[in-house]
């Protein structure tokens, strides 16, 4: 590549995001170390091309994808710089995974405070979308366990910023999307534990309403709480489904003592039922369609899992986190067309008529979610963070290869309701929403954040097809 332009050089390559319903072609390039980095992007702003940041692409929609210009890959960045084992604060280059982190730390009793449903995520993708984990509503999201990240910004400056130093920009980079410049650096905090594995107990809840109460009554207590719902149950059943809580172990709590911090009592079983993980999605294929899932969803309500006599079960923390990670490429099962996943995020006035509202809206119009996902979150602090105080709901939907307009036409009403309902959006599971909804539900925010970015890209270097459908570049 030496010696000629990006435009000229650099190879083409066809990225898609998570639900493989977007994809685009881009240039691309995985730069191995600071200074390529910089290089990189030095002669991206020279050439006048626009550049999107791409961590290990697990956000769902086209947030790292960047049609017709350079993509960045910036795993191959990925160092551990320092560790203090004392105070649980790691300095890592930010193409380390959640999975890498957890494998450095656990055994020395430390489990990163924030994760989300699955563990392949880079640290800049989780600074980027301040990501949320099972325990949004106690512990906050990703960016309030950031101490301090370093931002190579479009001049080829790098700039430490922390919630003390340019607290401002900090807080604008953390569910920036990227648009800001390049996270090369984050200091985060982790969290102390003594087990590796978690007290879990499973609540059936018979209703959408007891769902909400479920999780209610445990938000002082519970460490972790996550809701499945059964988007295919109707009339007095709507929205039942099992709720998990689960509760960090204090110590000498666990008969097994230390030895399940080990990093080989957390990794996931090579097989399930004695099929490779890997060939597993194979299986789940020819019943991922309304009848199939309709029936699975029943099996999984009324069959109780396996607990201990106080109706409790010991599992890992991987385990329990990562659930969504035992099926390898499970994305697959839905076929060419991928699927999306739209997250309903409302707040607490107005979930409980929302969420009941948003799952008779699906039911009517013939197109149901395959796997509802419920959580409870609190506000940020982050400029253009989805957190609210309030609750929300993932629903994940096959997209037909052909005629996929009912689709479409239920995403464009559910972005209706958030709005009427006061809700959020949350872009790294956002393939559908259009500029002037995101400008509605984030007010004069977009406004603030356009002009930091003004002010530090003037030249709009930074840039995703995401940005550009949210009206943000
Ligand atoms: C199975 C599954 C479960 C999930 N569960 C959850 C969950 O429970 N909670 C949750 O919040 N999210 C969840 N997610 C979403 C995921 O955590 C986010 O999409 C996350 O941002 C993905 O990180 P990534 O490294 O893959 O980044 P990518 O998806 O590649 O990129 C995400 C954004 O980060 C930007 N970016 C990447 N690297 C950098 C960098 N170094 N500097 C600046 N910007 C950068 C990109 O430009 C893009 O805007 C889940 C995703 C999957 C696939």
């Amino acid at each position: 590549m030496a010696g000629s332009t990006l435009r000229a050089s650099a190879p083409w390559k066809v990225l898609d995001g998570f639900g493989a319903s977007v994809r685009s072609v881009s240039r691309f390039v995985r730069p191995e170390s600071p200074e390529a980095l910089a290089a990189v992007l030095a002669r991206a702003a020279a050439e006048s091309l626009p550049v999107v940041l791409r961590g290990s692409g697990r956000s769902y929609g086209d947030a790292s994808l960047n049609t017709g210009a350079l993509a960045i890959d910036m795993r191959g960045m990925s160092r551990i710089l320092a560790w203090d084992a004392e105070r649980g604060v790691a300095d890592l280059e930010s193409g380390v995974t959640i999975g890498d982190l957890w494998r450095h730390s656990l055994p020395q009793g430390w489990w990163p405070t924030v994760v989300p449903g699955t563990m392949h995520p880079t640290m800049g993708g989780c600074v980027a979308m301040n990501i949320h984990g099972k325990n949004c509503y106690r512990a906050g999201p990703f960016g309030d366990h950031v101490l301090e990240l370093d931002l190579l910004t479009a001049d080829g400056r790098t700039r430490t910023l922390s919630p003390q130093h340019e607290p401002e920009l900090f807080r604008a980079v953390i569910a920036g999307l990227g648009l800001l410049g390049v996270v090369t650096r984050v200091r985060v905090q982790l969290k102390r534990m003594h087990s590796g594995r978690l007290r879990v107990r499973p609540i059936q809840t018979p209703t959408l309403e007891a769902m909400f109460d479920a999780l209610a009554a445990r938000t002082s207590t519970a460490d972790y709480l996550v809701g499945w719902v059964d988007c295919f149950a109707s009339g007095a059943a709507l929205g039942r489904g099992l709720v998990h809580e689960a509760h960090h172990l204090a110590e000498g709590e666990d008969p097994l003592g230390a030895a399940t911090l080990a990093a080989s009592h957390q990794e996931l079983p090579g097989s399930i039922f004695g099929v490779p993980r890997s060939l597993v999605w194979r299986f789940l294929q020819p019943i991922t369609n309304d009848f199939g899932i309709r029936w699975l969803n029943h099996a999984k309500y009324v069959v109780p899992e396996p607990t201990d006599r106080d109706g409790t079960f010991l599992q890992s923390h991987t385990a329990f986190a990562f659930l969504l990670d035992y099926v390898p490429d499970w994305r697959r099962v839905y076929g060419p067309g991928g699927f999306l996943q739209y997250q309903i995020f409302l707040p607490d006035a107005t979930a409980r008529a929302g969420f009941r509202e948003a799952l008779q809206l699906c039911q009517r119009r013939g197109v149901v979610s395959y796997l509802g996902v419920f959580k409870r979150h609190r506000a940020d602090t982050f400029l253009l963070s989805h957190g609210l105080d309030g609750w929300s709901m993932a629903l994940d939907f096959p997209v037909p290869e052909h005629d996929a307009e009912r689709l479409w036409a239920l995403t464009r009403d559910l972005t209706q309701l958030v709005l009427e309902a006061g809700g959020t959006f949350y872009p790294a599971k956002d393939q559908v929403v259009d500029a002037a909804s995101f400008a509605r539900a984030f007010g004069d925010r977009v406004t603030r954040f356009k002009a930091i970015k003004q002010q530090l890209d003037p030249a709009g270097v930074f840039a995703s097809d995401q940005a550009r459908r949210l009206g943000l570049v």
